[in-house]
């Protein structure tokens, strides 16, 4: 792997909280992500907002949905700044580049342009999502992973991999080491949304789901001997 796309929850953000930003554990994170850098990747990351605002849950309390999930975007655009205040304090340059233009605290997304950041070592950070309400970062997440043509989409979040049930639900689910986006669709496993699941599919992205809350778990993820479940296509 050359490039990768490295999605993280903004629930991760947290760290031992339960909402918001927890800097101690955002500098953790950036840690993690300089060390997948100095051994020669190329990155870009996709940070969600879950840990400050969900559409979902505004719309469930009586919002517009639209409306709250232009709420959720400018989060991400919070936990963007996080984390590349995080990354430029160990000393790793970043930009990031905004779905929604904001251009007092960031570029606009302007793929050519991310091109060359990535060319001169520096981290991309995408914020906003697709920039569309209805969608979610992960489906932003595989956008930018397809048009920046990564070699695989890094999905770190609170679970090891992907399950054949809930664990939460049914302490006898099994953890695939492997699985076919067909049948992620299909059984409707909680991976990813399924727009963001079809469109690596299409793309022949693979998807790696792994636990970013134990430290140096991306490194082994990388290095192939860390827990995780690898979507992709089978046979
Ligand atoms: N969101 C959106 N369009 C996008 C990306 C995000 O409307 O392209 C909104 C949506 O409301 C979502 C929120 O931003 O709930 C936060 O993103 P997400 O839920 O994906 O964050 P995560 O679960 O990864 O923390």
């Amino acid at each position: 792997m050359k490039r990768v796309l490295l999605k993280l929850s903004g629930e991760v953000l947290m760290g031992g909280q339960d909402y918001g930003i927890d800097p101690e554990f955002v500098a953790e994170l950036a840690k993690e992500v300089k060390a997948a850098k100095d051994a020669g990747l190329e990155i870009c990351l996709v940070i969600g907002g879950g840990n400050i605002f969900r559409g979902m849950a505004g719309a469930a309390k009586g919002m517009d949905r639209a409306q709250a999930d232009y709420m959720g975007m400018l989060a991400t655009v919070m936990n963007a700044l996080a984390m590349q205040n995080a990354l430029e304090q160990l000393g790793v340059p970043t930009r990031v580049q905004s779905a929604i233009e904001m251009d007092k605290v960031c570029e606009p997304v302007i793929r050519r342009r991310a091109e060359r950041h990535l060319s001169k070592g520096r981290v991309v950070i995408f914020a906003a999502g697709v920039g569309a309400p209805y969608f979610t970062t992960d489906s932003g997440a595989a956008l930018r992973a397809a048009e920046m043509r990564c070699d695989a989409l890094l999905k770190g979040t609170s679970v090891d991999g992907v399950y054949d049930s809930d664990p939460k639900k049914n302490p006898a689910a099994k953890r695939y080491e492997t699985v076919d986006y067909d049948t992620v669709l299909a059984g409707n496993l909680k991976v990813m949304d399924a727009s963001a699941v079809a469109l690596c599919r299409d793309n022949s992205i693979p998807i790696v789901v792994f636990s970013i809350r134990e430290r140096g778990n991306l490194a082994r993820v990388l290095s192939g001997q860390g827990v995780q479940t690898i979507v992709q296509e089978e046979g």
